[in-house]
């Protein structure tokens, strides 16, 4: 690690959790951000922070004067503005020891496997459980680590899901019935500072996983408006038509 480097994460390699070797591992880790909507703006912003080696970001959609509430990359400058170049230009300017990539891309079931395929952990910060679904399938197929955040009014969601391991659950063991969901976040209300939260959730969950501290399967529920965290334990649906075994 470059002298630079090490001042600029000193306060990261004070955590013993962390030190220089948990530096070393996030500074070599690859990471990917579907959407860059209120979720994916927070937590690409603390991942860039905190030296994600390469971070690949995602999205097919325009800055729009709605946005500006909660999406903490963009301005008044960058309306119209595809999400993935320009947070990838803002983040740019943050750390220049990342490697960012800014894909204007809309993620299917055949171009997944192209655009995921040199990136470790998936963040899945989309705004639909379309999205969801295929990312998921995806990192079912490919064993990789799925993090996944929503929010919608004053509620979030995070769920973490290790799918290195066949035993572990995957979102679809949760939701199984997506067909019959039909609310996208995109057109909800929405609290500003709730995607904050949850992205910045995501944030930790990601480093988590990359030093291998503490990092397991789980689901957790946020409400905001009353202030409760709940921890859902997940387990894995043996009729799952995803990660069956
Ligand atoms: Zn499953």
């Amino acid at each position: 690690m470059l002298k630079e480097e090490l001042l600029r994460y000193s306060r990261h390699i004070m955590l013993p959790e962390i030190d220089i070797e948990g530096q070393e591992k996030i500074n070599n880790m690859s990471l990917a951000f579907i959407g860059m909507g209120g979720l994916g703006c927070s937590a690409s912003l603390y991942s860039t922070l905190s030296g994600f080696g390469k971070i690949k970001i995602i999205d097919f959609d325009f800055v729009e004067a709605s946005n500006l509430q909660r999406q903490i990359l963009f301005d008044e400058n960058d309306l119209s503005k595809n999400k993935a170049t320009t947070s990838v230009k803002k983040l740019s300017q943050l750390n220049p020891f990342v490697e960012l990539t800014g894909l204007e891309e809309k993620i299917d079931s055949e171009n997944i496997k192209y655009l995921l395929k040199d990136s470790e952990i998936i963040l899945d910060c989309s705004d639909n459980f379309e999205t969801r679904k295929i990312v998921n399938r995806y990192c079912v197929k490919h064993s990789k680590i799925l993090i996944s955040g929503s929010s919608i009014a004053w509620k979030g969601q995070l769920g973490c899901f290790d799918l290195r391991d066949a035993k572990n659950s995957c979102y679809e063991c949760l939701f199984e019935d997506l067909e019959n969901e039909d609310l996208s976040c995109r057109e909800s209300a929405i609290a500003s500072p709730l995607v904050g939260a949850i992205g910045s959730l995501m944030a930790i969950e990601v480093i988590k996983a990359t030093i291998e501290k503490n990092f397991e399967s789980y689901f957790m529920i946020f409400d905001s408006l009353k202030g409760v965290f709940k921890k859902v334990d997940i387990h894995k649906n043996p009729e799952c038509r995803i990660c069956r075994i």
